[in-house]
């Protein structure tokens, strides 16, 4: 019946990675833009999330209308 313990609340910061160009396997253009989303706690790195995003694949105003 003893109520829990409560810490000082857990501290989430997410860091970004430096964003890097790599080849987009989809258009096949040096368009893909990859950078790497990191989770920090204060015991450490918890989760690490890789996000890639293409300017020509992802462009919601220019749809994929060309093919090979
Ligand atoms: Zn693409």
């Amino acid at each position: 019946m003893s109520p829990r313990p409560r810490s000082t609340p857990l501290t989430i910061t997410a860091v970004m990675g430096p964003p890097r160009t790599e080849w987009c396997p989809r258009c096949k253009a040096y368009t893909l833009t990859c950078t790497n989303l990191h989770l920090l706690t204060p015991a450490g790195v918890t989760k690490s999330h890789a996000y890639a995003l293409c300017e020509i694949c992802d462009d919601p105003d220019d749809p994929e209308v060309n093919r090979g």
